[in-house]
């Protein structure tokens, strides 16, 4: 079985970007690195949930529902379940030279099978291929006649309440087919170079491509203050300037063709003082007393919970606003609308026993966790 140091369908498509940092996932697999921040959580757990809900869109299908490392009896319940003639399976998962792979969703079609990658983006992407290809040649590799491949994401014309369109499915067939020849000796590659030291890969644009590698902290040089790559938007300019010669921002001189504030960073960089623009106060005139401040945030649903929202749209769902007093002074104002998207998820989660620490749900619909603390001054 695949572990240690074996393959897994994460590990081969980072080390399709990387060898080192697949070299690193496998054998510091506790490296603070890989911890994932908050961020990285809410991703994974929105990855997770669009994975749970998309079965329910090819139906009937038999869940290989065994703890993750179980890698030996995913297996065999996957060939138990192909046996039994199920019309499809959650999680097939299938092992073969050193390679694991769980398979989002797997379709009888007959005379074959076809391998569905599930992902909670809005479109199809090259990165989304290899994903794919290499689920197919594990299965195949066990000896399952796979067919086709399809890459399922969010339809982003989907609006809510109508979820009946809340996924598009892409063959990727042709696609998939074209890297199976690549496979085996990448792997062969991935597996070797495992089972060696530390491999030495120069840094460069794959570290950010199609992921931000998490070792980029210890691989890439400590740069200097105000380094080319600071500059507001322009991080894609960044190889062009230090082609010229240009490390910092001090050494850019004009004519450069940056955005303007990336270019009112260059001046005042250089200026070593802020730079207020001599319209500002012109542009200001219009506002007169008593003026109020808005500050929003927004939230993304991958699956919209909201009429009219679509996946992902960004959605205004709290603010604060502080209003000039005639006197002096200010008003505050605000609102959140944790309340209204808890009353209006279609799959509302019973809360849990209240605590000293408050209440809290996790939405199975939205993965969200939200907490609500009850104290005197709220209640009164
Ligand atoms: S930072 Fe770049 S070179 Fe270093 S491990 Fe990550 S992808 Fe590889």
């Amino acid at each position: 079985m695949p572990r240690p140091h074996g393959l897994s369908k994460s590990r081969y498509t980072a080390g399709l970007q990387c060898h080192k940092q697949l070299w690193w996932r496998v054998h510091e697999p506790e490296a603070p690195e890989l911890v994932p921040d908050a961020g990285t959580r809410r991703l994974f757990d929105t990855g997770l949930h669009v994975g749970e809900v998309a079965r329910g869109y090819v139906p009937g299908g038999a869940l290989i529902d065994l703890p993750h490392t179980d890698y030996e009896g995913k297996a065999a319940e996957t060939q138990r379940a192909i046996e039994a003639g199920a019309p499809a399976i959650y999680e097939a998962s299938f092992a073969a030279g050193q390679v694991f792979v769980a398979v989002d969703i797997l379709v009888c079609e007959p005379p074959g099978w076809r391998v569905i990658e599930v992902k909670s983006t809005t479109s199809l992407k090259d990165q989304h291929l290899p994903d794919a290809a290499i689920q197919m040649y594990v299965a195949r590799q066990t000896g399952l006649r796979v067919t086709g491949a399809d890459v399922m994401v969010l339809n982003p014309a989907c609006a809510f309440p109508d979820l009946s369109n809340l996924f598009t499915r892409h063959d990727v067939s042709a696609d998939v087919e074209g890297l199976q020849g690549s496979i085996p000796g990448e792997v062969r590659s991935q597996l070797s170079m495992l089972a060696g030291r530390l491999p030495v890969v120069p840094v460069g644009p794959h570290c950010s491509k199609p992921y931000a590698c998490p070792f980029i902290a210890r691989c890439w040089p400590v740069l200097p203050r105000h380094h080319v790559s600071t500059l507001f938007r322009s991080r894609n300019r960044a190889q062009e300037f230090e082609a010229l010669g240009y490390v910092t921002i001090h050494d850019l001189p004009g004519g450069l063709g940056l955005n303007v504030q990336a270019e009112r960073q260059r001046r005042a960089v250089r200026a070593g003082r802020m730079i207020v623009e001599g319209d500002l106060g012109h542009a200001l005139e219009p506002f007169q007393s008593p003026l109020a401040f808005l500050d929003f945030e927004t939230v993304q649903f991958a699956i919209p919970i909201w009429d009219g929202c679509h996946p992902y749209d960004q959605i205004p769902a709290q603010f604060s606003c502080h209003r000039e007093r005639p006197g002096g002074g200010l008003d505050h104002f605000e609102w959140a609308a944790s309340k209204t998207w808890r009353s209006r998820c279609p799959a509302r989660p019973p809360r849990s026993a209240p605590s000293s620490r408050g209440s809290s749900i996790r939405c199975r619909w939205c993965a969200i966790t939200s907490t609500t603390r009850t104290s005197r001054a709220a209640s009164a």
